[in-house]
């Protein structure tokens, strides 16, 4: 992934069913129509990989939304970094706040499905944010960079995987930091992550998620450092997607 070319990205989580896809067709059109400046992927429940890659075509990549570590086995209702691959996908979404609070999901374990990906041949996105209660400590800069440091398996150096900062308390919220919180988060995730990978990552986007809307994206993709964003809720509707990208 390089840092000149940004990277949007859409998770949609447990939304979408065999009917949404015509979003998926009304966005590709749009994007052939008008060649958008930047990378766009997809990220839908598993269910829609497959037939979602097939809809999609070359101009929008698409992702699963996590994978677990090990590679097969007795896993009921898990989903293997390989078998995402298998279905099309060529990045995944790791360590997301849902997972990290609703499963107990550690930075160890983030780091070990990271390496799984990387082994399957998927980019991994990432996930790092603070709370609210860490926010208000004044913690967010000692909390992010220490989940950079134990999130990011050494293997990603010289990898393809994107970081995204996603503070917790701004993910379907409607709320934002401001721009200037946005620059120094950014900034110690990237010294975070020189320090653990070494200065061949400078590179690597840093995306920022949470509340993305049309009508704020221009300018937090201006923000020095922000390579891109992790779009949610505004991800599902091709035309709020496409202002998104637009502001690329
Ligand atoms: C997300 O789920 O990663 C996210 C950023 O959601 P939203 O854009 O809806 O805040």
């Amino acid at each position: 992934m390089k840092q000149s070319v940004k990277l949007i990205a859409g998770n949609w989580k447990m939304n979408g069913l065999g009917a949404s896809l015509g979003e998926v067709e009304t966005l590709c059109a749009a994007l052939a129509d008008d060649r958008p400046a930047c990378r766009v992927a997809l990220c839908p429940p598993a269910t829609l990989i497959e037939r979602m890659v097939r809809r999609a075509g070359q101009g929008v990549e698409i992702g699963g939304q996590d994978c677990r570590a090990e590679t097969h086995g007795a896993f009921t209702g898990d989903i293997s970094a390989q078998m995402l691959k298998d279905a099309g996908a060529t990045l995944v979404i790791l360590g997301h706040s849902e997972r990290r609070q609703g499963y107990g999901e550690t930075d160890g374990l983030v780091s070990a499905k990271a390496g799984a990906a990387l082994a399957a041949g998927l980019a991994p996105i990432v996930c790092v944010g603070e709370t609210l209660q860490q926010r208000e400590a004044g913690r967010a800069v000692e909390v992010v960079r220490s989940q950079v440091m134990a999130s990011l398996p050494l293997a990603l150096a010289g990898r393809d995987f994107a970081v995204a900062y996603e503070p917790v308390w701004a993910i379907g919220t409607g709320l934002t930091p401001t721009l200037t919180q946005i620059e120094e988060v950014h900034r110690a995730v990237r010294a975070a992550m020189i320090e653990r990978l070494g200065l061949g990552i400078a590179a690597t986007p840093i995306l920022y998620g949470g509340s993305v809307k049309p009508d704020n994206a221009a300018e937090i993709l201006a923000v020095p450092e922000v390579g891109g964003a992790l779009v949610g809720g505004a991800s599902l509707k091709a035309g709020d997607f496409l202002g998104i990208i637009r502001g690329a």
